[in-house]
């Protein structure tokens, strides 16, 4: 598959759809396919096919020294390893070829949403971390936690398909999403499904149609533009389950605190290891394949007097988190960086050197470090 360096991912999912084909791909339509592939690209299927970046063949890249070249495995090799996971550091990628697949079960999957009570966290999050350990690579789960309220009487996706609640409280729900049969897929959710949820929405869907329903179509509040957003992300090697709950008690009182940033969410995302493990660590630029799992607290808010106190708790809960990350600093992905985490958090350090010299060939004078820069 050929793209420009715009194309949207709703744009790529019926043409590959109609083709027979797919591509491991971000959570929500609204994502360009070269943002997230320059900074590795986190997707549903990377269990089956890898990082996005993973899958790029080929890139024609405007270099910061004003040259147009083309970077490949074989052609300009060293730039091609940068641009998988610090791409946008060397240059704008005009043009990019990807390898694209059979679509997996014939592009039939289910989506599976289900709605919990909140003082279900805590067992929520225990079967969370014991999934994770041997995730099969079909299945993806997000857990996100939300404050639940429909707004300005507007059919929301609060709401959606939950037309006749309002709980107007901090709740937990789960997305799953799996390439295979329904049958098989209540087989694998089972232990989530004894928890016992409050609302469900469950469909045996189609590759293309999932991420506008996924996790009760949660991309059309994710995808609204002009919004204040702040993010504090922290990859973790495994789940540590009383963080996870200190971290659903303090937003339940967050939210309570400040309710204009109630849009404010949590989430927690596991996709399957499988083929992004089975690429060795200096293949590409991307440095965290043993991240098993990225935690992605967004903040919104339209009260700017509330700006510090959102940060000032954002960083507390990334601080905490990252003690019980099972890593020994701060790691995260470079597409979820807030914006002050220190290179070697988002780059990793045995990565950097190599880094740095490329930056020197390709973007000499610095016209590409916009975006966090090393
Ligand atoms: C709603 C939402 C959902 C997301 N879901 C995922 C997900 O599932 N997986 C994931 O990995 N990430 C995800 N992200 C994070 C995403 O990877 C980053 O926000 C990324 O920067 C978005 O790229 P964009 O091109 O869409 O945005 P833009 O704001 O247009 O671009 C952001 C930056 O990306 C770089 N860039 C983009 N295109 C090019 C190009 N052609 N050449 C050079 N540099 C370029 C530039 O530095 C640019 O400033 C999500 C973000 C949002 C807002």
């Amino acid at each position: 598959m050929t793209i420009g360096g715009g194309v949207l991912f709703k744009e790529i999912f019926d043409p590959l759809y109609n083709a027979g084909k797919e591509l491991q791909t971000g959570a929500c339509p609204c994502v360009s396919v070269l943002g997230p592939t320059l900074g590795g690209g986190l997707a549903r299927y990377e269990g089956l096919h890898g990082l996005i970046t993973d899958s790029l063949l080929e890139a024609k890249v405007l270099t910061g020294r004003g040259d147009i070249v083309t970077a490949s495995r074989t052609e300009n090799a060293d730039l091609f390893w940068g641009l998988q996971g610090a791409g946008f550091q060397f240059g704008v990628v005009l043009e990019a070829v990807y390898e694209i697949y059979d679509l997996t079960n014939n592009g039939n999957i289910v989506n599976a949403d289900y709605l919990f009570e909140p003082t279900d966290n805590e067992t929520l999050y225990q079967q969370m971390k014991e999934i994770s350990t041997a995730i099969p690579a079909e299945l993806s789960l997000l857990s996100l936690i939300y404050y639940d309220k429909t707004r300005n009487s507007v059919r929301h996706w609060r709401q959606f398909p939950i037309s006749s609640t309002n709980y107007q409280q901090t709740m937990i729900m789960l997305n799953a999403v799996y390439a295979g049969s329904l049958e098989k897929s209540n087989e694998l959710l089972k232990p989530f499904l004894d928890i016992g949820y409050i609302q469900s929405n469950v469909s045996e869907t189609q590759w293309n149609i999932m991420p506008y329903l996924a996790g009760f179509s949660a991309q059309g509040p994710l995808c609204e533009k002009d919004k204040v957003r702040s993010l504090f992300s922290v990859g973790l090697k495994e789940v540590n389950v009383p963080n996870m709950v200190s971290i659903f008690n303090q937003f339940y009182d967050f939210h309570k605190q400040y309710p204009d940033a109630w849009q404010s969410t949590y989430e927690l995302g596991i996709y399957g290891p499988q083929a992004v493990q089975k690429i060795p660590d200096d293949a590409t630029a991307y440095p965290h394949r043993d991240i098993n799992l990225h935690t992605l607290p967004s903040f919104q808010w339209e009260d700017r007097s509330i700006d510090e106190p959102v940060n000032v708790f954002g960083k507390k809960i990334r601080d905490q988190t990252a003690e019980y990350s099972g890593f020994e600093k701060l790691r995260l992905y470079v597409n979820y960086g807030h914006g002050d985490e220190d290179p070697e958090s988002l780059y990793g350090a045995h990565k950097l050197p190599k880094l740095r010299e490329l930056k020197k060939k390709y973007d000499p004078n610095g016209l590409f470090s916009h975006f966090n820069p090393f």
